[in-house]
């Protein structure tokens, strides 16, 4: 460090300390003035049956930025339904008024590999831990969002040392709420239902324009709003070094989860990461074990591998964590008998002391202030540890960074390559700038280079791995192999919490290129790209139409748009050829129009520009009255189906299970969506199978199937000519032998061509943990236009198909298959030679109508964009 440099921080630290004694005495004087949340809201937060709303609780907290230097609130984007989304942030009044240079001491933290030792000393020593809390992203985990008002009023009004200590060394940034439009439901559900019979029960639909739950399994496909303002915040933003998401876990275990997590870990990440991970959930269980709280756990239940939220920010050099807190029926109390304890999962085997949990919770009553309570210590103890370890913290933040660097110069995989040249441009288009969003640095190549003995072109796009976020690269580029790990040595496999395959390039059909020699592509060879990236020629200054090849998943976004938006849009029948380019059959044909133009400036990848009259055979496109049925038991694959047509312009009706049985379908649609969903609660209303129902906790006007009466209906309709199109569990309606009544009493008994051998191959030792598997496609079919002869499918192992020779006015045809062998892509399986050769995609013909079965999730969380073609041919299915 230079002698200026040094008496310039001299100074700095001597305005910070005046500017503190000053702050200190306005802020005890104003303590008084900063209204308490029982004042305010009228009732303390934690009370029974109790709760605030998302508007109610900004209200609040826009009055503590008023009243106090210590709070300061930023908008960082709006939720899916338009709420704006906020970063609260809460410190010593002069570190927020120090709060743009402390961004910069945190950005150089996180993405700057070449400090000097006198650097990193002098950021470490001016810089705080800034220790990001994202709270109740599942809305019916009300406890974080509802004890944020007591401990932000805590913060900034106690005398305490030890918190002055926090607030000195730390910034506390929260997310008071990950998810308002669903808080905002939940509340309102709750206080309809109050008082009554149904208090506390679930709320029917999806808490979340489309996602529910599974809002936490977005981050990094990053497809919702939300998720992409919090991970613009810790990527490309405010670079936290710690960070903790707080959620709610089943009533009948452990009061309280806390870091460490269970086995299995992303081998992609540092150990150092885990270590702290450990020191934050020790100290923490010391504390709150120490506070008389009960029932604190760690390593238990809750693994590191999978695309949430606290994994993907590991990946990026966040020490990031996540705490449960066990529920109450929103804001009701449960008591809860001892005999009604149990655990679950990992970590812990029966509900006892142990080492994981070393003073269990007895049972008996289990307040919403109970939570809120555990919170409250729990959160405070986190900063407390941020705040003795700054420094240390700080300088682990760059030396992550440093050593990430290392890796993506000193071990394979050293680059990957994506070429221009794809089958899906636009899927290459989204990844670059997804990789972006993410905080990853795309290049393009300037010339021609063979690199590792393959020859690129100018334009390709290439990822190198010695960045900062080294680790989150390599895991979402690679193909993932599940690590598999044991509690005992020939025990059970320790099974993964969620999927296990989330590699992009392999999900978007995109070709990547590992290179794993060491070679070295020169800086004068790369351009960096900027977004957002877009390919294609310029628009010509006349042209007759434009031609949108049927491989490109958006050229189906343009078509469906247009045809929305009442332009004529025509679909080739046959390939076409155009100035020596190819165009498939299924490709579009749009002719110069108006309205045409706002299309065209919206596109990744332009279209190709005719200037010739087309003369390719080809029909118009006709967009099919879509019924999409979902039903009201919080149906997240059916919310992410609405995600995908409305991202797709794709216009749809939501018919609920029951209304199938009164809806007259042949009049109001041309195709029915049945999307993954249990056959008992789709026939039903119903947990559980035929026979062996469980009641479902909504009130019972949700609770109710489209029974006998509904699928005779459904059955009849594709008799009469309808199309359905079905995937997952849903397929089970079509299973068996099924019947249609005629009005005047006739009945045609009949079992379809098809099916369900999933249960079977399972009981046979099949294993899929939601794995990307092989399949090949029939290439003569329309339901495969645009579609590789080779793709990936997002798999569960069920269901599978097996035709049978049709009789009567049946036929089908199977559309994909898996190989004889090399089926897993991406994931884990165990026994994959049972898959060998069966069939994972049919068409079926009834009647005058037809039924397109799939065995796996085309549109699965809006994250398989290789299979969304299937989908749309099904949707244009003549
Ligand atoms: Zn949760």
């Amino acid at each position: 460090m230079t002698i200026h440099l040094r008496f310039q921080l001299a100074a700095l630290f001597a305005g910070i300390f005046l500017f503190n004694i000053f702050f200190v005495g306005q802020t005890t004087a104003s303590a008084a003035s900063v209204p308490s949340p029982e004042s305010h809201f009228g009732f303390k937060p934690g009370d029974d049956r109790k709760l605030f709303d998302y508007e109610e609780m900004m209200a609040y907290l826009r009055i503590l930025e008023q009243a106090s230097p210590m709070v300061k609130i930023e908008q960082i984007g709006q939720s899916e339904m338009g709420k704006p989304l906020y970063l609260l942030f809460v410190s010593s009044a002069g570190n927020i008024a120090n709060l743009d240079r402390l961004k910069e001491i945190n950005r150089q933290l996180a993405v700057e590999p070449g400090l000097s030792d006198d650097q990193l000393s002098g950021l470490a020593e001016e810089g705080r831990v800034f220790f990001l809390m994202t709270l109740s992203m599942h809305s019916t985990e009300v406890g974080p969002s509802q004890a944020a008002p007591l401990i932000i009023h805590e913060l900034i009004t106690s005398e305490d040392p030890q918190i002055r200590q926090i607030l000195d060394n730390t910034v506390y940034m929260i997310t008071p709420s990950h998810n308002p439009d669903g808080m905002d439901m939940i509340v309102e559900n709750y206080r309809k239902y109050l008082g009554t019979r149904y208090e506390g029960s679930s709320m029917p639909g999806v808490y979340h324009k489309y996602a529910g739950h599974n809002i936490n399994r977005d981050f990094i496909t990053l497809n919702l709003k939300e998720n992409q303002a919090i991970a613009r915040a810790y990527s490309k933003e405010w670079y936290p070094q710690v960070a903790v998401e707080r959620h709610q876990m089943g009533s009948r275990g452990p009061r309280y989860y806390i870091s460490p997590p269970s086995d299995p870990l992303s081998e992609n990440i540092l150990p150092g990461i885990w270590t702290w991970k450990r020191i934050f959930g020790s100290r923490s269980l010391a504390a709150m074990t120490g506070a008389g709280l009960k029932g604190v756990s760690v390593n238990y239940l809750f693994d590191m591998y999978w695309p949430g939220n606290t994994s993907t920010s590991l990946w990026k050099g966040v020490v990031a964590m996540l705490s449960e807190a066990a529920s109450v029926d929103i804001a009701t109390p449960i008591y809860i008998e001892p005999g009604e304890l149990s655990v679950t999962g990992k970590g812990l085997a029966e509900y006892e002391i142990s080492i994981n949990m070393p003073d269990p919770w007895p049972g008996g009553w289990w307040h919403l202030r109970d939570i809120v309570e555990y919170e409250r210590v729990n959160t405070l103890s986190y900063l407390h540890t941020a705040a003795i370890h700054r420094e240390e913290i700080l300088r682990f933040r760059n030396g992550i960074t440093r050593k990430e660097v290392e890796r993506g110069l000193n071990e394979p995989p050293f680059y990957y390559i994506m070429p221009r040249q794809q089958h899906d441009q636009g899927e290459l288009a989204d990844l670059v700038n997804l990789l972006d969003k993410h905080g990853v640095d795309t290049y393009e190549l300037t010339g021609d280079r063979v690199i590792d003995n393959r020859p690129y072109s100018a334009g390709d796009i290439v990822v190198p791995l010695d960045q900062p976020f080294r680790a989150f690269i390599k895991e979402v580029m690679e193909k993932q192999a599940f690590p598999v790990r044991h509690h005992t040595t020939g025990g059970p496999m320790i099974r993964p919490y969620d999927i296990t395959s989330w590699s992009l390039p392999l999900h978007k059909g995109v070709e990547a290129v590992e290179i794993n020699t060491r070679v070295e592509i020169p800086v004068t060879l790369l351009r960096k790209i900027e977004v957002p990236y877009t390919i294609g020629p310029e628009q010509p200054g006349s042209f007759t139409g434009v031609l949108f090849t049927a491989n490109h998943n958006e050229s189906y976004k343009a078509a469906f748009t247009a045809v929305n938006k009442g332009l004529r849009v025509d679909r080739l029948t046959a390939p076409f050829s155009s100035r020596g380019m190819e165009f498939p059959a299924g490709s579009f044909h749009i002719a110069i129009q108006r309205g045409l133009d706002e299309l065209l400036g919206a596109l990744l990848v332009a279209p190709s520009y005719l200037t010739e009259p087309f003369d390719g055979a080809a029909k118009p496109v006709r967009l099919p009255r879509i019924a999409l049925v979902e039903s009201w038991f919080h149906d997240m694959d059916a919310g992410w189906t609405r995600f995908l047509f409305d991202t797709y312009h794709i216009p749809y009706k939501v018919l609920r299970p029951a209304d199938l049985q009164e809806v007259n379908l042949k009049r109001d649609f041309d195709l029915v969506i049945l999307p993954d969903q249990a056959q008992s609660v789709l026939m039903a209303g119903k947990g559980g199978s035929p026979g062996n129902y469980t009641i479902p906790q909504y009130p019972p006007e949700y609770a109710k199937g489209m029974e006998q009466k509904g699928l005779n209906n459904l059955l009849a309709f594709i008799d009469g000519g309808g199309k359905v199109v079905s995937w997952g569990r849903s397929v089970d309606l079509f299973m068996g032998n099924l019947s249609i009544e005629a009005e005047k009493g006739e009945k045609q008994e009949f079992s379809l061509p098809v099916s369900n051998i999933g249960n079977r191959l399972r009981e046979q030792g099949l294993d899929v943990t939601g794995s990307l598997l092989r399949v090949r496609t029939r290439s003569d079919h329309p339901l495969t236009y645009g579609v590789p002869e080779e793709m990936g499918v997002f798999h569960r192992g069920t269901p599978v198909f097996a035709t049978s020779f049709p009789y009567f006015d049946m036929d089908r045809r199977v559309i994909a298959s898996f190989p004889q062998k090399d089926i897993l892509m991406s994931g884990f399986i165990r026994n994959e030679e049972l898959l060998a050769r069966q069939a994972a995609m049919v068409w079926v013909k009834k009647g005058e109508g037809q039924l397109v079965l799939f065995s796996f999730c085309p549109q699965f969380r809006g994250s398989t964009p290789v299979t969304y073609k299937l989908l749309f041919n099904a949707l244009l299915m003549e």
